[in-house]
């Protein structure tokens, strides 16, 4: 018995990085996963893997900011495995390091478009098929990010600060119903989003510096905030609802320090 036996669970943004490593860590718990991704040819890949690696897969191409793709996608999951038990809505984008005076309104649109109204529409779809059987885990990717300055952009992080309100205002207007809503927020994680960041600290021969800002020294990667994302989809999680988790090798308990090795 897998700790997922018996779920079905919608991850977005499975087709790379986090989404990726969640969609295939829940399968391979015994999940029955509805994989989502802008890029077909991604989410088809994330498909194959899980099917070589065992696991119950479907996938569809969407745009979580799109309500009616959204809307689709929930019933496709409803139909082909018969509810929704866990929601992963985790895709995003970073909208890169552009200077405030050079964002524009369409930038800031598009990032919370993406980042903050795509896990409020997957919640919306997603969440009636959860309160009617009175249990099911929602969970949010923010970042540490939403959590204090200096981990993102203004624009993304604002998004993510967005998200942790949204799971603690759902996790509370949810109240009674037995469904958990979470985020969690990760660190430095290496993944398609963060690539330029490495390929520019390993062009620079610069790459023993990445992550060396937390008590790990290290940053992290997919699989590592994917076992948060299985521990709250999970029934041991079962009393974990509201709550905005870390996952960042102690970045966010810290004051600025100057390294000591
Ligand atoms: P990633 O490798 O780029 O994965 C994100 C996936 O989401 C990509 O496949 C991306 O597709 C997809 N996506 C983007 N916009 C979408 C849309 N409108 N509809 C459907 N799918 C869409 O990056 P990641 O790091 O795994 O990101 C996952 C989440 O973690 C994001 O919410 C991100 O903000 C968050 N996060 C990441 C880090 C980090 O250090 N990596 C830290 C904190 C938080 P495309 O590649 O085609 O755009």
């Amino acid at each position: 018995m897998g700790r997922l036996s018996g779920k079905r669970a919608i991850v977005t943004g499975a087709g790379s990085g986090i989404g990726r490593a969640s969609a295939r860590l829940f399968a391979a718990e015994g999940a029955k996963v509805v994989a989502i991704d802008l890029v077909e040819a991604a989410v088809d890949e994330t498909a194959d893997m899980i099917r070589k690696e065992g696991g119950a897969v479907s996938s569809v191409a969407a745009d979580v900011s799109n309500e009616t793709a959204v809307k689709d996608f929930v019933e496709h999951c409803a139909a082909q495995y018969g509810g929704v038990d866990v929601l992963y809505a985790n895709a995003g984008i970073s909208g890169g390091m552009v200077p405030l005076q050079e964002q524009t309104v369409a930038y800031w649109q598009q990032i919370l478009a993406v980042n903050l109204i795509g896990p409020f529409l997957a919640i919306k779809y997603a969440s009636p098929y959860m309160l009617k059987q009175g249990k099911g885990s929602i969970i949010c990717t923010a970042s540490v990010a939403g959590l204090r300055a200096n981990a993102g952009a203004t624009a993304y992080s604002a998004s993510k600060a967005g998200v942790i309100s949204l799971v603690q205002t759902v996790a509370n207007e949810f109240y009674g119903s037995g469904v958990r809503v979470n985020a969690i927020c990760p660190g430095l994680i290496e993944t398609g989003m963060t690539k330029p960041i490495f390929d520019g600290a390993r062009a620079r021969g610069s790459d023993d510096k990445i992550g060396q800002l937390n008590p790990m020294k290290r940053y992290g990667l997919p699989p590592e905030i994917a076992h948060a994302a299985l521990f709250l989809a999970s029934d041991d999680a079962s009393y974990v609802n509201g709550q905005a988790i870390a996952v960042d090798g102690g970045l966010s308990s810290t004051h600025p320090f100057a390294g000591r090795r």
